[in-house]
């Protein structure tokens, strides 16, 4: 994203008085640091984490990650819940639309977003059948590697956010941003799945067909520049981090999640969605904090 496609709200944000540049990023880095989540909360909101025993694959441990993977043809739609055969929506010859609500409905209260009770007909429609049976798959991970620290003492503090679109094998990135501790974006590249897109996904991702047939940037890329970019003890900041590393296909244990830092009050599996933060926020920052709320506010433009 260059300078002129940032909207001027963000632009404005971008010209306020550099916190960062006060704040020696040794100092920075240690602070937000204090935010990392532990290992046991890794676990419990489904990062992948490593396999001791096999280096290219990951390991959940969460409920959800127990449940063996589908490589079948017969899949169960991630969005109205119907089954499918996957070469129907691969054909895209079935006349039996997805219907189903933009948000899901929890213990029996009406869907979030249009208010209809739990069972009722959703209200939205797309052409085919999308499931996400993929990102359970522990195969074809890389990690971040320890590095020596930079003279500066700062291992990196970047936020990331990926974008997603539904192929023939499951929730696939299509997109990926990080933006470092100055909000300056250095990268913001369409990935090509190399495979049969199924559902854009773009109500959500914002992505259409033009962005990912018009690049040749695909997710071994990705990763190269993460691992080129990051150590093991960079801080990766970002809103539910596990969904990015899982569309990465990168184990990354030095993370600063805001859905972990502020839980939803219910517990999981209820997250706190990132627009309703912002109260909260404005009311705990400290400087490094505010470093990173300039961050978020750039990238999530809250
Ligand atoms: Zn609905
Ligand atoms: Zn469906």
């Amino acid at each position: 994203m260059s300078e002129e496609e940032i909207p001027s709200k963000r632009r404005r944000v971008l010209d306020q008085k550099d916190i960062s540049s006060k704040v020696n990023v040794k100092v920075l880095y240690n602070k937000i640091l204090l935010h990392r989540a532990r290992p046991v909360y890794l676990d419990r909101y489904g990062y992948p984490r490593p396999d001791g025993q096999h280096p290219e694959k990951a390991k959940f441990s969460n409920l959800s990650s127990v449940q063996p993977i589908n490589d079948s043809d017969n899949k169960t739609c991630v969005r109205c819940e119907k089954s499918f055969l996957l070469t129907e929506s691969i054909e895209n010859t079935s006349d039996k639309k997805c219907v189903y609500h933009k948000r899901r409905s929890y213990q029996g209260k009406p869907h979030d977003y249009c208010g209809r009770r739990r069972g009722s007909r959703g209200c939205r429609t797309a052409d085919n059948h999308v499931h996400n049976d993929n990102l359970r798959d522990p195969s074809n991970y890389i990690a971040t590697i320890k590095k020596t620290i930079p003279d500066d003492g700062s291992p990196g503090i970047y936020s990331i956010d990926g974008e997603m679109s539904y192929t023939v094998k499951g929730r696939t990135l299509t997109k990926f941003t990080v933006v470092d501790h100055n909000g300056k974006v250095i990268c913001n590249e369409f990935a090509n799945p190399v495979c049969q897109i199924i559902d854009y996904n773009t109500e959500f991702s914002g992505i259409t067909k033009s962005d990912t047939d018009g690049t040749t940037t695909i997710l071994k890329d990705v990763q190269n520049f993460c691992l080129e970019k990051f150590s093991s003890d960079t801080v990766l900041i970002g809103h539910a981090v596990e969904c990015n590393l899982i569309a990465l296909r990168l184990i990354h244990e030095t993370i600063v999640d805001t859905a972990i830092v502020f839980p939803h009050p219910r517990g999981l599996p209820h997250m706190r969605a990132l627009r309703t933060l912002g109260a909260t926020f404005r009311a705990v920052l400290t400087t490094a904090e505010r470093v990173l709320w300039r961050v978020w506010i750039l990238f999530y433009d809250l």
